[in-house]
């Protein structure tokens, strides 16, 4: 796979639903001054050291 194709839209960890990163567990964040847990956001078109190709 090329550098261009390694992106979030790409890699199993991708949840598009929720533009979410699933490589680990949800973590608290702080958003709009209220704590939360949440995955982290990821966009189609970001990457990552963590890259997994979809199979
Ligand atoms: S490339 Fe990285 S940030 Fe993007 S979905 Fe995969 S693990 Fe998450």
């Amino acid at each position: 796979m090329s550098d261009m194709n390694r992106l979030c839209k790409n890699c199993t960890y991708f949840e598009a639903k929720g533009s979410e990163c699933r490589r680990y567990a949800p973590r608290p964040v702080l958003l709009e001054e209220q704590k939360k847990i949440r995955w982290p956001s990821a966009t189609p078109i970001g990457w990552c050291g963590e890259f997994s190709a979809k199979e």
